[in-house]
């Protein structure tokens, strides 16, 4: 009988029991300044789904703590389903930016992917209404010609100047301050990509009044 160890499983969504199938451990040692370390691989099975992870713990004599990391990446956030519904030319390197920046959020760049949403939502804003030249002018006249509300330019306004804080004050956002943006940008994308042609579709499948 395999050994048992709790992990993150990205198919369950949370920690669940799994299965050790195979452990390798090496360890190196550093004489001149007398560090030592040492790596343990294990393939863990997940007992509910089946679904297979690395996992590597490494220990460093100068880290008090051992560093655990996960292969693939544990995942935090989901990437949403409606993304499948994003297609044409201008909206790739949307989709495929947005792709990179969950990637950064699994594997806990939190500056890089802040940075991300920021000219993420530069690109929106120009691929709806043209460059005007600032951001502070690309978001006027994004709201004006009605892609957001009000309080939503607000709220926009608050991510755009947690990028802008990251590449140019050290800002270091918590978690909490990035889902936030992410939260915000897919509301964007959804209601400049997805929600023109969904209710396009809808109003073609709804029968008229007579
Ligand atoms: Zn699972």
């Amino acid at each position: 009988m395999n050994k048992k160890t709790k992990a993150h499983c990205n198919q369950c969504h949370g920690e669940r029991n799994h299965e050790v199938l195979f452990t390798e451990k090496t360890s190196w040692s550093e004489e001149r300044y007398g560090f030592q370390g040492e790596d343990k691989y294990e393939m863990l099975k997940c007992a509910g789904y089946d679904n297979v992870i690395l996992r590597h713990t490494s220990w460093f004599s100068e880290d008090p703590e051992p560093s655990v990391h996960f292969y693939p990446p544990a995942m935090s956030r989901k990437e949403p389903t409606w993304l499948v519904d994003i297609s044409g030319k201008s909206t790739r390197f949307a989709k495929s930016l947005l792709k990179e920046i969950y990637v950064g959020v699994q594997n806990g760049m939190k500056m890089i992917a802040t940075m991300g949403v920021r000219s993420l939502m530069e690109y929106v804003m120009i691929d709806s209404v043209g460059n005007q030249g600032t951001f502070g002018k690309n978001l006027a006249e994004f709201a004006s010609n009605g892609f957001i509300s009000d309080k939503q330019r607000d709220i926009l306004d608050a991510v755009l100047e947690a990028g802008h804080a990251t590449t140019h004050r050290a800002y270091q956002p918590s978690d909490e301050d990035l889902a936030t943006c992410i939260d915000i940008a897919e509301n964007v994308l959804q209601t400049v990509y997805v929600h023109p042609g969904k209710a396009a579709e809808l109003k073609r499948r709804v029968p008229k009044r007579r």
